[in-house]
Parts: C-alpha cells; structure tokens; sequence
C-alpha cells in the first residue's frame, strides 16, 4: 500500500466521525468535497466514506452519502478518484464520447469475499485490478469505470469516468464488454456472488451509485443489467444477478419514480454451464443441433458434449476469447450466456413449420427478417412452449419471444450495442 492511500485513509476516519456529529457544514477541504464541488451549485458537501464498517446486519448503512434531502438530483455518493487510491497513469488517454451512456453493466470481480472492509483494502483492490488489465490484458487503464469494494468504498476505474460522470453529457470509453463499452457504464464489485450476496455496505454503495449515475445520464432505472445479459459469462454471480429485479426497484425509489414488476423483472437469455438440466438446455441442443455444432439426441442435460458444442460455436463466432479480465475465467468454458444465445435463438417464422431442411434466417430470403424453422428449431420452441405451458406461441418467434419462452414473463433484454470502431483496449 502507498503513502497516499493512507494518508486518504486517516483523512476519510476523521471526516467520518465528523459526519456521524452531524458536523456536516464546514469540512475541512479535502477530497470529500471535490466531488461535490463539480456537481451543482448549492449542493450539500459530501463526505468521503466513514470509517471502515464492521459486519453487522442488513440494516447497517454503507458508507455513501449524506443522507440529507436535495435540493435537486439524486444525492451523489462519495466516490475515490484514481488518484486517491493510487492509481498508474493511463498508458494512453482514454477516449471521451460525446453521447450519454444507456444503461449500466453490473459485474463481479470474480475474486475472494474478503472480509477486510477498510479503505486501504479498497485502494488495494482498484490497483489490483488496473495492474490485471494494464499488464495482464495490455489494456490502456482500469477496464471498468466504478469499483466497488465488499466494505461499500466507490472508486473511479477508468481515468475521467468521475469527472465525465459528474458532467452528465460524456462518457470514458470503458473495456468491461465488448460490445458495451461506450453505450454502458460498467461497474466492478468485489467479490463472487455465485452462492454469496453482496455485503449490505456493498449493496447500499451499489444502489446509490446506481441512482446517481442514472440521475446524471437519464437512463431509466430499470436499465440495469448483468454482464451475463450480453456476454457468455456468469458475472455477476446467479446471487447478485438474481438481485438486480431488487436493484432496479430501489434505484428508483431513490430517484424518487416508482416502477411496475413488469419494468422490474427482464425477460433474458438464462447463463447455462455444465451440469444444469432442463428444458432450456434441451432447447439449446436442438438449436445447436440445427446450426450444425451438435450431433447427440438432446436430452436436457448440460454434460461435457453440450459444452463442447458450445464452445465450438463460440469459436466459430470468434465469441470465445476473453474478453473481461476479472470475468476471463468462464471464456472458453462453455457457458451459454447472452451473446450465443442470439446466434441460436434466430427470428423465425412458425407459420412456415413443417418446412425441411430450412436453417434459420437463411432460408427466409429476407435480410434480417424471420427464417423458415428447420424441425430442430420447431422442437426447442415447442420444449420451452410445453415446459411454461404456453397455450399459444407468437407466430413469428422472436429474439423477445425466445427470451420469454426462456425466461418467462418479464421485459425483454434489448439488444444494441456500441458505435463501430470501439475495441477493447
Ligand atoms: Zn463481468
């Protein structure tokens, strides 16, 4: 750990107990109030994290905000900026693009849930991973622009992500998905949430970075998603991911809308990775079957064939790299998440079933428009119709209706992606 991480750290003790007196006019100056002083005129300091928070149950706060009513806005929590937790310098400057962000990406950092909650644990992490991407991935800084630590401490990823942030109108170019790196801003939280949740400090921290970076974007609350909703990857975690329904209703409620189930609850491609069971694998094999990856009789059971098949039409697809430094550890394993799912799950057009040999889009003749099932396809759809006793299926099947067929009812995860042009880098 740095000299300066620690001199932010006695630094953020102090303003703490501050803010537990209620002193809340009048902090000394320090990095509590830069934040504040970028954001509108008038708005209450903010202070910088407490002291480090204990364990404790659900109901204790995390370290964000100043719990005080605003004027205007969403209260803005305090956030560390890179230079705070001792960050390198970008190998090049990022790239700034002058559109706003449509959506925010939640991600684990795939790592050990560690039970220090301190600052210096927090710096720690955020320079762990920007050495990972920076040496390891031969990225350009940071990938993600917030980290967020077990103990609830928010920190600036990607050099500018704050400062653009605060703006409202730009966004840093990140390296957290490819495919999302402009349009979504990626947030890292520490930890793995496969079988774990996320500690309430983190959770609290999460919700309220969530809120702000909404407010000062416009984008919609309930425009929160996973990072498995775009990649084949089981980031955030089935715990995590499971909580972004809960996420999206209280994002809200913090930025004072209410939001129905309906907005709440997404209709998306399901992560499946060996050893699951069930109808949507049964589909995921037809429609392996019927794209040419899978020779076997589907049988609903994700076994070593399944993955094989999966990873080949990754492969095929250049989809099986890796692609998220902290998330790398599922590419190539063989996990049917939502960026294959599409390749399989093409629009197709039932009315035309019965039709043989049809594949898909291609037997359509129409660009983009729905294709002629191939009896395989037929098959998965009629698997997932039986396994939600589905009375009626839509006529054409779309990417919508797969998710929903999938899923179950809910709205669907849109598609869209980055401008063209933006790597991963
Ligand atoms: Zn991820």
């Amino acid at each position: 750990m740095d000299g300066a991480g620690r001199a932010w750290s006695r630094r953020g003790v102090l303003l703490g107990s501050l803010v537990a007196g209620a002193a809340l006019t009048g902090l000394p100056a320090g990095p509590g109030r830069a934040l504040a002083s970028t954001g509108a005129p008038g708005r209450a300091p903010v202070p910088p994290p407490g002291p480090p928070v204990a364990p404790g149950p659900p109901a204790v706060p995390g370290p964000v905000g100043d719990g005080l009513a605003h004027a205007e806005g969403v209260p803005a929590p305090y956030i560390a900026r890179c230079f705070e937790w001792g960050a390198r310098p970008p190998s090049s400057p990022p790239q700034i693009h002058d559109v706003r962000p449509i959506r925010i990406l939640v991600h684990h950092t795939a790592g050990p849930n560690g039970t220090d909650y301190g600052v210096p644990a927090a710096h720690a992490l955020a320079r762990g991973i920007q050495r990972y991407h920076m040496d390891h991935n031969g990225w350009l800084d940071s990938g993600q622009h917030f980290t967020i630590s077990r103990g609830g401490h928010v920190m600036e990823g990607r050099l500018w992500s704050l400062g653009e942030l605060n703006r409202g109108r730009r966004v840093v170019e990140g390296a957290h998905s490819p495919g999302q790196n402009v349009i979504a801003i990626g947030i890292e939280n520490e930890g793995t949430y496969t079988g774990a949740t996320p500690t309430p400090m983190l959770w609290h921290s999460l919700r309220a970075t969530c809120a702000y970076i909404c407010d000062k974007y416009g984008i919609a609350p309930t425009e929160l998603y996973g990072h498995r909703d775009f990649r084949d990857t089981l980031c955030p975690g089935d715990r995590l991911y499971a909580a972004l329904p809960r996420l999206r209703r209280e994002v809200a409620s913090l930025m004072g809308r209410r939001v129905s189930r309906t907005e709440v609850v997404r209709s998306g491609w399901p992560a499946l990775r060996g050893g699951d069971r069930g109808p949507a694998v049964e589909a995921a094999q037809y429609l392996l079957r019927d794209s040419g990856f899978y020779r076997g009789r589907p049988d609903g059971r994700y076994d070593a064939r399944t993955g094989a098949a999966v990873t080949a039409l990754q492969r095929a697809h250049r989809a099986g790299r890796p692609v998220c430094g902290a998330c790398g550890a599922d590419a190539g394993t063989g996990v049917l998440g939502g960026l294959s799912w599409p390749l399989l799950a093409r629009p197709v057009r039932l009315g035309s079933a019965g039709v043989r040999g049809g594949r898909g889009a291609e037997g359509s003749g129409v660009p983009g428009g729905p294709g002629v099932p191939g009896d395989d396809v037929v098959r998965a759809v009629g698997v997932l119709a039986a396994a939600r006793n589905t009375e009626s299926v839509p006529d054409v099947v779309d990417g919508p209706a797969w998710q929903r067929l999938l899923s179950g009812p809910g709205t669907p995860v849109p598609g869209g992606g980055d401008p063209a042009g933006v790597a991963n880098r």
